[in-house]
């Protein structure tokens, strides 16, 4: 992962966990599988212990759900930045995921707050 968005998601997330706000373990997730290649930053998410490699985390036993909640939030989040459907599939590792149930709502609330921070407040990207 190029290093301007380690230290992009670094600061937006003040080191903290982006889910829950704990500063427990805290690493970067990717996503979509890195071997995909999406460095956006959106596409990556800073996580706590918790909600990364404990049993509830997208790793653990328990995660797959918020693991799917992830996916579809960005894919979402895509669709609302009104990329097209090949931009969309490539992004997301040559995948569709199903957005038509509801999602996880710290996972609602992280897109919102990334939707915010990178549309609505003339955010400038690190470079
Ligand atoms: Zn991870």
């Amino acid at each position: 992962m190029p290093k301007k968005v380690i230290m992009e998601v670094y600061f937006r997330s003040e080191g903290l966990c982006e889910l829950t706000g704990s500063n427990y373990r805290c690493e970067q997730h990717h996503i979509v599988f890195r071997r995909h290649n999406n460095h956006d930053p959106e596409a990556v998410i800073n996580l706590g212990w918790h909600k990364h490699k404990g049993n509830e985390g997208v790793h653990g036993k328990n995660g797959h759900a918020l693991d799917l909640d992830l996916k579809r939030g960005l894919q979402m989040y895509y669709e609302r930045k009104g990329l097209s459907e090949d931009e969309i599939y490539i992004k997301m590792g040559n995948k569709f995921y199903d957005t038509d149930k509801p999602i996880n709502g710290d996972v609602e609330r992280h897109f919102e707050k990334i939707w915010q921070l990178y549309h609505e407040k003339e955010y400038v990207y690190l470079n």
